[in-house]
């Protein structure tokens, strides 16, 4: 499907929970999150209705984001429905890489095929300061175990302030030399006041070229990050709430009062 603006809409980004096993500073409100129940989260076969239907309208690419994805219960079996979905090309996931070594091994064998990994700092104290209680350890041995896994490529997010001359932006480029992983450098957003930067080593933020429709974890379909539009598949059915989407996706981002990045997956 294309927009007004002549751009191909292929690319669907799945937040498929609202939790998460840590609590960063940019992205979680220091007086925590009300959490969505149970019964508003998207069941798999919800969220696998939509991708089939994206799938009809174009879709090829589909990412896995949360919150959290690896916390969401049955996460591999979800894997391995959307695997199956015939037209997916690229089935990739973002995760912070706490859980990922006891999973890499399945995510390969059940169809991811890259993974995104967040990591801004190699400093343990700063890790756990910026998380709120993060094992900075755990993230580099599931870095570790996805390689050897042989997903690849494993990208890693990595959020600057200002510029990825910053000291844990530079230790973090080290490491990835190192190791073998690609650094992508994610300028500070702030949805509210719609301050965002195109993604240093990736596309994200490049509304000229932007390709990408979100499905929250409770069932909207949001044309653009930083814009307050979204459609409800539950009340609207699944190709209407698309379909809306694609029509009305703003040439750019401009700000977004209605989400949290926990909800929506950056
Ligand atoms: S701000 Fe909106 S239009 Fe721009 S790249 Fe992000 S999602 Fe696409």
């Amino acid at each position: 499907m294309l927009d007004n603006y002549n751009r191909r809409l292929n690319y669907l980004r799945i937040s498929v929970t609202d939790r998460c096993n840590l609590r960063c500073s940019y992205c979680m409100p220091e007086e925590g999150i009300k959490m969505l129940s149970h019964s508003d989260i998207l069941t798999f076969e919800e969220i696998i209705d939509v991708v089939m239907e994206a799938v009809n309208l174009g879709v090829d690419k589909v990412r896995i984001t949360g919150g959290e994805p690896l916390v969401r219960k049955g996460i591999l079996n979800l894997v391995e429905m959307l695997a199956a979905v015939d037209g997916i090309k690229d089935l990739s996931m973002t995760t912070n890489g706490i859980l990922l070594s006891e999973f890499a091994n399945d995510l390969k064998a059940k169809g991811i095929n890259r993974i995104n990994i967040s990591l801004d700092t190699l400093d343990p104290e700063k890790f756990s300061t910026m998380t709120r209680g993060g094992d900075i350890e755990m993230v580099k041995k599931g870095i570790l175990a996805a390689r050897e896994a042989g997903i690849h490529p494993i990208k890693i997010n990595c959020v600057i302030d200002k510029s990825k001359e910053e000291t844990d932006a530079l230790q973090v480029k080290d490491y990835c030399d190192a190791n073998g992983l690609n650094i992508r450098y994610i300028h500070k957003m702030d949805l509210k006041t719609g301050h965002f930067a195109i993604v240093e080593g990736g596309d994200g933020g490049d509304c000229k070229n932007c390709n990408r429709l979100r499905l929250t974890a409770d069932g909207k379909i949001k044309p653009c990050l930083f814009n307050n539009l979204e459609f409800d598949i539950r009340n609207m059915g699944i190709k209407e709430a698309l379909l809306a989407a694609a029509s009305l996706k703003p040439e750019c981002g401009s700000f977004n009062g209605n989400n949290h990045f926990h909800n929506i997956g950056g």
